[in-house]
Parts: structure tokens; sequence; C-alpha cells
């Protein structure tokens, strides 16, 4: 399984490299070998990844990402049904639009969001509950942008804690195998049921990891936020 870290040099402000290593790992336990390649923002995005991921990051670094993402590279990819994680600055940049530096930056348009400047700045922790995966899952965030889902647009979860998508009590979007949320964390390093939902995605049937802590997450992550 190849997964692809996405412009890691802008993209690394919040350590979200870290989902790469997590889904890796994950992918070990159930058999599955990986390769986790990092991609430059001054080179093309390979089209054959099963699973793509961005990261969050300061506003000048997402216009540069943004930039290099703008001539359609990552459409390719999601056309043939690959699975893609986006976090924060990385979800704004999949939307139609959001604002960078205060002004507006034309996004990829793979999700039916748009993001505009917040009435604060959303810092502090985050929980959610995920009617997908039937669980809590928990984060930080950090961001100065609050994302409005567009017409037929599906949110990530709901948010019990934190402010997520801004003020309108959900968290990130879903359209297909294409994953936005505001969770840092890394977010699967803090909720290991969402990487194996990834990993399930990109293998065309659920992955069955054999984890000798799964029983201490749920626990666990009830303790992080309340
Ligand atoms: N620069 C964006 C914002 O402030 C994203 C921040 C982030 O990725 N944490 O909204």
């Amino acid at each position: 399984m190849k997964i692809i870290r996405i412009h890691n040099e802008l993209l690394g402000t919040y350590g979200d490299r870290g989902n790469a290593d997590v889904l890796a790992y994950r992918a070990g336990l159930a058999g599955i070998s990986t390769r986790v390649i990092d991609v430059s923002y001054r080179d093309a995005i390979p089209h054959d990844g099963d699973i793509y991921l961005l990261g969050g990051a300061e506003d000048a670094a997402q216009i540069l990402s943004c930039n290099a993402l703008s001539g359609g590279s990552l459409h390719g990819a999601v056309e043939k049904g690959a699975v893609v994680l986006a976090i924060c600055a990385g979800f704004q940049i999949l939307g139609k639009s959001f604002y960078a530096n205060n002004n507006e930056v034309r996004g990829l348009g793979l999700l039916n969001v748009t993001t505009v400047p917040g009435t604060q700045r959303y810092v502090g922790d985050i929980k959610i509950h995920s009617d997908l995966l039937g669980i809590d899952l928990t984060g930080f965030e950090n961001h100065g942008g609050k994302t409005l889902l567009g017409a037929g647009a599906q949110s990530f979860g709901s948010v019990v804690v934190g402010h997520g998508n801004g003020e309108s009590g959900v968290d990130g979007a879903v359209s297909g195998n294409i994953f936005g949320t505001y969770l840092h964390g890394p977010v699967l390093a803090r909720n290991p049921e969402f990487a194996d939902l990834l990993l399930s995605r990109a293998h065309g049937s659920p992955v069955k990891v054999d984890d000798p802590l799964a029983d201490h997450y749920a626990a666990l992550r009830l303790r992080l936020v309340k």
C-alpha cells in the first residue's frame, strides 16, 4: 500500500506527519506492507497512491501548498478512488475557497465547503462524535478559519467539546473516500480506529488490525478531553 505524505515541509507545522506512521504501523499489524512516500511541493504528486495525507499549516505555507496542487495532480488519484485525509489547512485546501493572510484563495474543490475568517481563533482541545465510526474522537485544534458546508456536503462529526468548523456544531467533511477534519493530535495516533477505517477503505475490504492495546484506547480517550 502506498501512503503519500503531501508537502510535509509546508504542511508539517502541527505534527500531522505522524498520521502516515500510524497507518504504516497498523497496516503492519494487519500483515499489509506499506511504503510512505514524501512528496515535496516542488515535485509532482504520484497518481498511483492508495492514501494521500495533508496536514495543518500557517497561512503562507498553506497558500504555497495549494498553488502547487492547483494543477490538478490530486484529482487524478481521487478519481481512481484513493483515500485522502486532510487536516485543518489541508482540509481548507480541499474545499472551494479559503482565506489566508487576509486574501481569499481558490481551493481544489474536492470537497463542497468554503472557509471564511472566523469570529475568533479556535484553539484548544476538541472532541467530536463520528456516526461513521460510532465513537467519539479527540484531538486539538488551532485555526482562524471557519468552514461552511455547501449544499449536500456531509460533516465528519458533531462537536462535543471545542469548535470544529466554527459555530455550526459540526467538524470536518466527508465525501466518498475524502476526509477533512480540524483534529490535530495526530488524529490517527489518538484515534486508531479512524486509521483502521482509512486502511479498510484503501484495501477495499475490512482490515483486521491485531492490536494488543486495543482495549485501552476507549478508556484513554475519555480521560484526554472531558
Ligand atoms: N491557516 C489556517 C487557519 O488558521 C489553518 C491552520 C491550521 O492548519 N492549524 O485557519
